[in-house]
């Protein structure tokens, strides 16, 4: 492992766990627009899910259990089909800057989700970011940005496998608790409208 490899490590290990001040207020922000929209009583497809979130062992096992919980509470087996890499739904974008140029990183798991629907009749991806990231933080990936490359995600997968519902999530750890929000396409779209707005109003 090269000297700069293991010092971003580090870095990211020494700063991951806290969620910038700025993000808390985007979040919040995006919260008060149900672009975040909070998850008590959702209802999943008893068939099952393709759960494409990262890897993070800090934040897996609340993300995988958050929806197995849902299974259970309407009474059904859980049946989640995980595909974990680092950064999660930040890898289903071939241009993102979480994947090295010239990689078939997306087009991977593009391969592989589709694969997962076909051979075990799945007809639900949900596709996770996740706050704070070391993969979003290495690769210089802002909260907004997850956000963008989360629904560019979704609009690939919807190309890719028509007929395949995707529902989008994003998970927060602020610190002293974890919450998972369902992620709106269409209230993320008028939030970044009325942000552009206000922007305008401010600089005139
Ligand atoms: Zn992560």
């Amino acid at each position: 492992m090269s000297q700069v490899f293991e010092f971003k490590i580090k870095e990211v290990l020494m700063n991951k766990l806290e969620l910038p001040p700025f993000d808390r207020l985007v979040i919040r922000s995006m919260r008060e627009h149900e672009a975040l929209v909070n998850l008590d009583g959702h209802r999943l497809d008893p068939q099952g899910i393709v759960l494409i979130t990262c890897a993070d062992c800090d934040e897996f096992s609340d993300i995988y259990g958050h929806k197995a919980e849902l299974f259970q509470s309407n009474g059904h087996a859980p049946r989640i089909h995980p595909l974990s890499r680092n950064g999660g739904a930040l890898m289903l974008v071939p241009q993102s800057p979480a994947i090295k140029r010239g990689r078939s990183t997306a087009t991977d798991l593009l391969e592989e989700i589709q694969e997962a629907c076909a051979w075990k009749k799945i007809r639900t991806v949900t596709p996770y970011i996740h706050a704070p990231c070391g993969k979003a933080v290495v690769s210089k990936i802002n909260f907004i940005s997850q956000m963008t490359l989360l629904f560019q995600g979704k609009q690939l997968l919807k190309n890719r496998l028509p007929g395949i519902s995707v529902a989008c999530f994003c998970q927060i750890d602020y610190g002293n608790s974890k919450r998972t929000y369902f992620a709106s396409r269409e209230k993320y779209s008028s939030w970044l409208v009325e942000c552009q707005k206000e922007l305008e109003a401010a600089t005139a």
